[in-house]
């Protein structure tokens, strides 16, 4: 039989891998826990219809592994892990599913901690919240998204700075993928700030309500890589810098809060090599993970908005290390994450 966990390309000594199940409920999850240096692991649960165990076993390394590079990163005191249910978030779900995820969660006595995460809703959630308290983000203090966008916002400004060597957006183009949650805010940070915005999004609702209230000028979703922007600000999907968009990006700076921008870990190097300065998604997008984390940790929030804040300082020791060392921002950003979770 082939060992499919210890030899799989994305496991990277994760602490512990939790294989749960439940039959009354028809439960097959996997959890995660990658680190726990830092702290309680802390990582979303994702539902989906995964074709084979081994691309679940796969994914929630590889996400978890994420999760711990991301929560170091953001300076927060919590580890990295991740779960997912193997099942069709359509059409599977039942309240005696998370139910039992709960119950798996309780086992493990609170070094995981989940959220919601894609396939997943704060109903779910609270349905886990019945069978443990080791569940975050149950959306009673509000949506995370804002800070998400807020962290966006001042990492721009900081490779604004480092970049063109000024503090003002102003007369600066942004080509702002994806208004939705994250996107919108973040673009109205932009507008307020004095960027002039290009946009996309398969909605044409939230089109219609950026060009009316921010002005923006709206392209088709596939231009969006060929504006004439100094910004290139990724809001909706993964992958979006890749070899074919590398070659027609006319920005600057990448700078925006989707996850997994990078296709492959290369094209780090591709930015460089053409002089895009690339704010590592995992560090810009982290507004969100810290006030999750601040609400299950009930840490006053008073210190939350300064936290976020600090993404901005962060990236701006990134760019200064990534130019000195002459290495991509990204092989930067992980450094960093290691510094602080390897012990
Ligand atoms: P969302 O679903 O609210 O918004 C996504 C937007 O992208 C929608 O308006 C959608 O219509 C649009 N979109 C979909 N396909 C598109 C395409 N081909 N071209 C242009 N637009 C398209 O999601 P969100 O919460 O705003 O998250 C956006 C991204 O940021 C995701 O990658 C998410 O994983 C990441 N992220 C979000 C948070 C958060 O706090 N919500 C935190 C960290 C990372």
């Amino acid at each position: 039989m082939t060992a499919f966990v210890f030899n799989e390309v994305n496991f990277d000594n994760h602490e512990q891998v939790v294989f749960a199940s439940e039959p009354k409920s028809g439960l097959r999850a996997i959890i995660a826990v990658h680190n726990t240096n830092l702290g309680p692991a802390m990582g979303g649960c994702r539902m989906w219809n995964y074709a084979t165990e081994a691309e679940a076993v796969r994914d929630v390394l590889r996400l978890s592994r994420g999760m711990t590079y991301k929560n170091a990163v953001a300076g927060l005191p919590i580890g990295g892990g991740k779960s997912v249910i193997i099942g069709n978030p359509k059409t599977d779900k039942t309240p005696a599913l998370f139910e039992a995820l709960g119950e798996a969660l309780e086992r493990l006595g609170g070094r995981y901690v989940t959220a919601e995460d894609v396939g997943t809703s704060p109903a779910d959630m609270a349905n886990v919240a019945s069978k443990t308290k080791y569940v975050a983000g149950l959306g009673d203090r509000g949506d995370p998204s804002p800070f998400t966008a807020l962290g966006c916002f001042v990492g721009a400004q900081a490779a604004v700075k480092h970049h063109f060597k000024r503090d003002s957006f102003d007369g600066l183009t942004v080509a702002l993928q994806g208004l939705g949650h994250v996107g919108y805010d973040y673009a109205r940070r932009l507008h307020e700030a004095g960027a002039k915005l290009v946009v996309a999004d398969i909605d044409q609702n939230s089109l219609k309500r950026a060009q009316e209230e921010f002005g923006a000028t709206v392209v088709d979703v596939n231009a969006i890589y060929d504006v004439d922007a100094d910004i290139y600000a990724p809001c909706a999907l993964g992958a979006t810098l890749n070899p074919d968009t590398m070659n027609r990006l006319k920005v600057k700076i990448v700078a925006g809060g989707a996850n997994n921008q990078l296709a492959t870990p290369e094209i780090g190097e591709v930015c460089r090599q053409k002089g895009i300065l690339y704010a590592p998604d995992f560090v810009i997008n982290a507004g969100g993970i810290i006030k999750v984390c601040y609400e299950y940790m009930n840490t006053p929030e008073d210190g939350m908005d300064a936290h976020v804040r600090r993404i901005g300082d962060t990236l701006s020791e990134v760019f200064a290390r990534a130019d000195a060392e002459g290495v991509p921002t990204s092989v930067i950003a992980d450094r960093l994450a290691e510094e602080r979770f390897k012990k």
